[in-house]
């Protein structure tokens, strides 16, 4: 029997090895809304066999696909969920700049959120990103540039429009760093994605286009949907990790700068630990605000399903967070 080493607010017991609960009441619903595809960012699954998987297999009921800058996949997935008898809600992952006073300097730094259950024909929220987009190819051109330079110093061959191209083709969805180590992997230049990271690509990164909280948030709730704020004590991920390793210091400044923005904070993730869950649904629960979960799963390795999120998640999407409240224990 495993030990418990913490409770949430279920009273389920915590392991505190992976923060995941070993679940001694029965779960009435899987939920897992934070999964990357093909077909829309940089998942290496189509959208056929995650669902497949998903709800043969792991038998997920409620389930979202949130790939970056990209709602292209969001149609086919509402489908595939119909067919499958699976509930689903509409998902994105945005990247924001985010800046506090009283953290390292004021310097900017990356984060991710997450929208929820917008409307997909939104023009505005199509347009804008597309114009993500866009800059993503851009973005990759000026890193083919930067990493030409390195070769130039190294006497190694450049890159030309040719590999460009090449690195393309190879993209279902979002062009991203990831494609470009791959692509770097494949023609010998390094020996896996960690070593084009850690000798090329963190060297010769190019910032994203920007979009601040503010837009994120008009952009998702202008489009009928929510914004969350994703993995915020994610340590190896954009969160506010980057700003403070202290948990008690990111609520307080999720307290400070972000509650005009956001709607709710993703407490559930394969990263978080015991302590991170048991703060993060504490301080949610306190403000009021939706409190979302999910694997983060690029199948690589296959983890959707597998972080437990507990039933009122779905509540809180399903009916709204103020009457899943109303319903607790
Ligand atoms: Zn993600």
């Amino acid at each position: 029997m495993p030990l418990c080493h913490g409770k949430d607010l279920e009273g389920q017991c915590l392991d505190g090895a992976r923060g995941v609960p070993y679940t001694e009441k029965k779960r009435e619903m899987k939920i897992d809304l934070h999964i990357h595809s093909k077909e829309g960012s940089d998942g290496h699954w189509s959208l056929a066999e995650i669902f497949a998987e998903g709800a043969e297999k792991r038998r997920i009921n409620l389930i979202s696909i949130t790939d970056h800058d990209s709602i292209s996949a969001q149609g086919q997935a509402i489908e595939l969920a119909k067919a499958y008898g699976m509930m689903y809600i509409t998902g994105v992952e945005l990247n924001v700049t985010f800046s506090h006073p009283a953290h390292k300097g004021g310097k900017a730094v990356s984060l991710d959120c997450l929208g929820y259950q917008f409307d997909i024909d939104n023009t505005r929220l199509v347009k804008k990103l597309d114009a993500l987009r866009d800059y993503r190819k851009r973005r990759a051109t000026l890193i083919l540039e930067n990493l030409n330079r390195a070769f130039a110093e190294q006497g190694l061959p450049a890159f030309t429009a040719a590999d460009l191209d090449a690195i393309e083709a190879g993209v279902d969805g979002a062009i991203g760093r990831p494609h470009i180590a791959t692509y770097m992997v494949n023609k010998g230049i390094v020996s896996d994605q960690q070593e084009a990271f850690d000798r090329y690509l963190v060297a010769c990164d190019v910032p994203k286009m920007p979009l601040s909280l503010q837009e994120a948030s008009e952009l998702i709730r202008g489009a009928g949907g929510k914004l969350i704020l994703a993995h915020p004590n994610d340590p190896n991920g954009t969160s506010l990790v980057s700003l403070t390793s202290a948990v008690q210091d990111q609520l307080q400044i999720i307290h400070d700068a972000m509650m005009a923005y956001i709607d709710g904070v993703e407490c559930w993730h394969s990263r978080h630990d015991v302590g991170t869950i048991v703060a993060y649904e504490t301080f949610a629960r306190s403000a009021g605000l939706i409190i979302s979960g999910g694997s983060d799963c690029h199948q690589h390795p296959v983890l959707m399903g597998e972080v437990d999120v507990p039933d009122y998640v779905g509540e809180h999407f399903l009916k709204g967070v103020h009457a899943a409240m109303r319903g607790a224990p």
